[in-house]
C-alpha cells in the first residue's frame, strides 16, 4: 500500500469521514504546502504528551502539572451538582452557555439500543466511583445531559438503572435535560441559547 492510499486509510477511522471524503483530505494536503502538513504532523505526534485525560471528570484538557483539569479544581463550582455528558465536545458546549456551575462526568461514549455489553462502551465503573466521591461532599442532582435521539434515550435509562442503588440510598435527584431541545437533536449542534433553556427546563 503506498503512502496516499494508507493516508486515505487513516482518515477514514475519523468519526463520521467516508472513503470519499478521506480522499479529499488526502488531496487538500498535497495541494497545501508542506508548513501547513509539517505542522498538522507535528500537532498530531504531540497531541498525546501535550493533552491530559482529567483524572475526575476524564474530559481531556492542556497538560498542566496536575493530573485533575481547572474546571475540578475549582473551589467556586457548585459540589450540589454533577452533570453527565457523553463526550468532550458536549462538555464544551455545556461550558460555553455559562449557565451551569456545578461539576461534570464525561461518559466517553453511549450505549446502543440491544447492546450486549453496555458497561464495556461508557465509563461506567469510574462513574459510579464518580458519584460516590461527590455524594461525601454533598451531590444532590445528577443532571444527565445526552442527545434527544433513540441511543441517548437508551443510554439515559440505562444510566438510571446503574446509578439507582446510589441515588436512592442518598436520595440524589436525576434530571435531565428539558424538551427545549427537539426530537433527534445533538447536543453538539445546538447552539449556547437552547442548550440554556433545556437546562433551565430541565425535569
Ligand atoms: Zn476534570
Amino acid at each position: 500500500m503506498d503512502n496516499t492510499q494508507r493516508l486515505i486509510e487513516l482518515f477514514k477511522e475519523f468519526p463520521g469521514i467516508g472513503p470519499r471524503q478521506a480522499k479529499r483530505f488526502v488531496y487538500f494536503l498535497l495541494k497545501k504546502n508542506q508548513g501547513y502538513s509539517g505542522e498538522l504532523s507535528r500537532l498530531i505526534s504531540e497531541i498525546h504528551s501535550t493533552v491530559h485525560e482529567c483524572n475526575t471528570c476524564f474530559r481531556f484538557f492542556p497538560n498542566t502539572n496536575s493530573k485533575t483539569c481547572p474546571t475540578c479544581l475549582d473551589k467556586n463550582r457548585d459540589s450540589k451538582s454533577m452533570m453527565i455528558v457523553s463526550n468532550d465536545v458536549d462538555f464544551e458546549n455545556i461550558e460555553k452557555t455559562k449557565f451551569y456551575n456545578g461539576y461534570y462526568f464525561v461518559l466517553g461514549g453511549t450505549v446502543p439500543i440491544l447492546e450486549k455489553n453496555p458497561e464495556k462502551r461508557i465509563r461506567q465503573k469510574e462513574l459510579l466511583e464518580a458519584t460516590e466521591r461527590r455524594t461525601a461532599n454533598g451531590l444532590v442532582e445528577i443532571i444527565i445531559a445526552l442527545n434527544y435521539n433513540p441511543e441517548g434515550e437508551n443510554t439515559l435509562s440505562y444510566l438510571k438503572e446503574i446509578l439507582s442503588p446510589s441515588t436512592e440510598k442518598y436520595s440524589i435527584k436525576i434530571s435531565t435535560l428539558g424538551r427545549g431541545l427537539s426530537t433527534g437533536t445533538e447536543l453538539e449542534y445546538s447552539d449556547s441559547e437552547t442548550i440554556k433553556n433545556a437546562l433551565k427546563n430541565r425535569q
